[in-house]
């Protein structure tokens, strides 16, 4: 994790549900969150630090409930790691910038990458495109 994450600071700034997932690496019940059925054009941003994560263009329908993402907007900007809680082993897609939990990657995602991110719309902020 680079900079620094003060906590009460975060607590006030984020909702509890944004803090419990981005923090404590909770997961949002799916059907819930306020991106997995958003199909306007923008970035996706980290809701703690602000940086662009994800792009329209490469999210799509895994009818899963959560916003999911066959790529990334630049590989520098997310971390994997191995998850083996919950007696799952998973791989957890983090914010490389702040540290923030944004949710799981799977490998049964669309061409051409074949990769589906998985991620809570609680990790995440929406700017639209300015003119779509
Ligand atoms: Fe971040």
């Amino acid at each position: 994790m680079t900079g620094k994450v003060d906590v009460d600071d975060l607590k006030k700034r984020l909702t509890p549900l944004q803090y419990s997932v981005t923090q404590e690496a909770a997961t949002e019940r799916p059907f819930t969150g306020a991106y997995w059925d958003n199909h306007e054009s923008g970035s996706y941003r980290c809701v703690v630090c602000g940086e662009t994560l994800f792009e329209s263009q490469v999210k799509y329908d895994s009818r899963s409930g959560w916003p999911s993402f066959y790529d990334v907007a630049d590989k520098s900007k997310v971390i994997t790691r191995a998850d083996n809680a919950l007696g799952m082993r998973r791989t957890e897609v983090v914010c490389a910038k702040c540290g923030a939990h944004l949710g799981h990657l799977f490998d049964d995602g669309p061409n051409p990458t074949g990769l589906r991110y998985c991620i809570n719309s609680a990790s995440l902020d929406f700017d639209k495109r300015p003119g779509e």
